[in-house]
């Protein structure tokens, strides 16, 4: 579904070039959610945004649908950008606008009419749990509120695809977990494929089946998660998997797993 095939990307600043990205190749199924886990600094915010070529690579395709992403031009590339969502860490909510507003901003711009949108919203509302936050701004929310009002926003125009660019590195650890589920729940449920970059081993084992590991602008190894972890001889995997650890205490993690609390879930082993 997703080809990502043969991208570099240098950045020039100050007279200097930085190559963050060299030859990365990855195939995306739909129905998948990959991870894509790195240092901060190693290339994943970049590669992310080469996907809707937000981020135009020097080199390379991004190959979606059998559609070559690097040869459209910006209006072709606005239109399939609407079937690809992306949530952020910092939420990127508008703060004079309702969290209904919020959500029904890609539907204004799409021009549908006023009974359409509110349909609309009213669902993705319900999918995130949020049914009485509608006319709520988001100054009023939690975290994980907001981050869930950037996820129905970026339901809206029904995507095939999600963009998630470290979307629980500003949550606390409990929260993380019902925002991972919240994903879980949109791939298992809408059929959403989704592409995820994280620091944290333990937000790939919550939620990815395949995995991608990026040091230094280069796939150091991608694979299942089983064939990541047992790939403990690689040096950046050791280190992800001897640090990389969220810190949810075990106490909360354990009474999670006996009695599941409303938006809280337990962390999967
Ligand atoms: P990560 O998401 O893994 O933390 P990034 O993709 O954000 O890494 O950045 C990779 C490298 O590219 C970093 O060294 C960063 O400073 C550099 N970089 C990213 N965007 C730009 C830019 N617009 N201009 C110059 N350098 C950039």
């Amino acid at each position: 579904m997703i080809e990502i095939k043969n991208i570099s990307k240098t950045f020039h600043q100050k007279k200097q070039a930085f190559k963050a990205l060299h030859n990365i190749n990855l195939s995306i199924e739909k129905g998948d959610i990959v991870g894509i886990i790195g240092f901060s600094g190693a290339g994943k915010s970049t590669l992310i945004r080469t996907v809707n070529l937000l981020e135009r690579p020097d080199e390379g395709q991004i190959i979606i649908n059998g559609k070559d992403f690097t040869e459209l031009n910006s209006k072709q590339l606005a239109h399939e950008r609407k079937k690809i969502g992306m949530i952020f860490q910092h939420f990127n909510l508008l703060s004079s606008r309702t969290v209904f507003e919020n959500i029904a901003l890609p539907l204004e711009l799409d021009n549908l009419s006023k009974d359409k949108i509110r349909e609309k919203v009213n669902e993705l509302l319900q999918i995130v749990g949020l049914e009485d936050k509608a006319h709520d701004y988001p100054k009023s929310l939690s975290g994980g509120q907001k981050q869930r009002v950037a996820i129905a926003r970026a339901l809206a125009n029904d995507p095939y695809l999600l963009l998630c660019d470290e979307a629980t590195s500003a949550l606390d650890p409990a929260t993380t977990q019902s925002i991972l589920q919240l994903l879980r729940d949109i791939n298992h449920r809408l059929g959403i494929t989704i592409l995820l970059i994280t620091h944290e081993m333990e937000v790939i084992k919550a939620v990815c089946n395949h995995v991608a590991v990026i040091d230094k602008g280069q796939l150091v190894s991608k694979g299942t998660l089983s064939e990541i972890i047992s790939n403990k001889e690689n040096p950046i995997i050791k280190q992800f998997l001897n640090s990389g650890v969220m810190t949810i205490p075990q106490e909360l993690n354990k009474k999670l797993q006996k009695e599941p609390q409303d938006g809280l879930f337990p962390l999967v082993e």
